[in-house]
């Protein structure tokens, strides 16, 4: 909780010093509406996010007349709506590992999101929660990604399944994860794949490679994520590739990486609203431990405090 708090401190600075200011003196004004959307657009909270913020807020206020503090509180209930709509429930801050099926989760973004440093700190995440885990580097195509991914295997003490040098079939890779999964029983098999935004047939499929291999193998029995990490340091660079990620594999939730150092946290809200996507995890430093599973609650907490 404390990271996370630090993380967001460039988002939040003086977000709800800001908002105390214009809120609490009855309805919004039209100068009072400009300025809250100029304070959300400014954390990259989105358009599309703030026109539903800022209307959802005024019908209330036209409705019943909020002192500051309970007009805040209200704010923070639309925000944990939004970010909470795509799975029509509370987050919990668990990890997403289910029992007694081999959870799956593929891990898409481009060069540099933090992608490989992700799958790392979920398997050092996965053995703190008591899962185990196998990672398989199917990032073929950078001869780099398969040696971090080695690196983090050692690190956090993770079995990696790599390809032997000749064959450079990402899922061939998977397959022979999948096998290892299954003979050594674990709990999750994390695998790296690639982040080729510039040509998406190709990355399309590949993932429907992947996913076929799955499919064939192990059709019962496993809980497929697909999850893709994205720099919150971006901003609305962030939301174009989540876009163009969404249209290329059935994404079901979206990492966050390096909210410690970015200002632009508020995407976090732009991506549910915008594509119907939950956010998973958020990364809040360079090291193993500096991944959270994502809460609504304490996320939106962390940001208007
Ligand atoms: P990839 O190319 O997507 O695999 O990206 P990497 O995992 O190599 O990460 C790129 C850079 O971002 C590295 O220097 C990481 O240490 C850094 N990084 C990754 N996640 C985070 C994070 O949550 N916070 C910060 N500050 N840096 C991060």
């Amino acid at each position: 909780l404390k990271s996370l708090h630090k993380g967001l401190s460039k988002t939040r600075r003086g977000l709800l010093n800001q908002l105390k200011l214009v809120l609490g003196q009855g309805p919004l004004s039209e100068n009072a509406i400009l300025e809250i959307e100029t304070i959300l657009l400014q954390a990259d909270i989105g358009i599309n996010a703030t026109d539903y913020i800022v209307t959802t807020l005024q019908n209330k206020l036209l409705e019943e007349s909020l002192p500051s503090e309970k007009a805040i509180e209200y704010l923070k209930t639309i925000l944990c709506d939004i970010l909470n709509s795509p799975l029509k429930q509370a987050y919990d801050s668990e990890i997403l590992v289910k029992k007694e099926v081999l959870n799956i989760w593929l891990l898409t973004g481009v060069n540099g999101a933090g992608k490989t440093t992700t799958i790392g700190k979920l398997a050092y995440l996965a053995q703190q929660c008591g899962h185990s885990c196998i990672i398989a580097a199917a990032d073929t195509f950078r001869a780099a990604a398969v040696e971090q991914v080695k690196i983090w295997g050692e690190k956090t003490n993770t079995p990696i399944i790599s390809n032997s040098g000749k064959n450079t079939d990402p899922a061939a890779v998977v397959y022979d994860g999948l096998m290892a999964a299954q003979a050594r029983n674990v709990d999750l098999l994390l695998v790296d794949t690639a982040g080729r935004l510039q040509n998406k047939t190709n990355l399309m499929e590949e993932l429907a490679k992947i996913r076929r291999v799955i499919d064939k193998k192990a059709k019962n029995n496993v809980h497929i994520e697909s999850l893709l990490v994205i720099d919150a340091t971006l901003g609305q660079n962030g939301l174009r590739q989540t876009e163009l990620f969404s249209e290329a594999a059935h994404l079901t939730g979206v990492i966050l990486t390096k909210l410690d150092g970015s200002s632009k946290g508020g995407i976090a809200l732009a991506i549910t609203q915008q594509f119907g996507l939950p956010i998973r995890f958020i990364g809040v430093g360079e090291n193993m431990k500096d991944l959270k599973p994502f809460s609504s609650h304490e996320f939106v907490e962390a940001l208007l405090d």
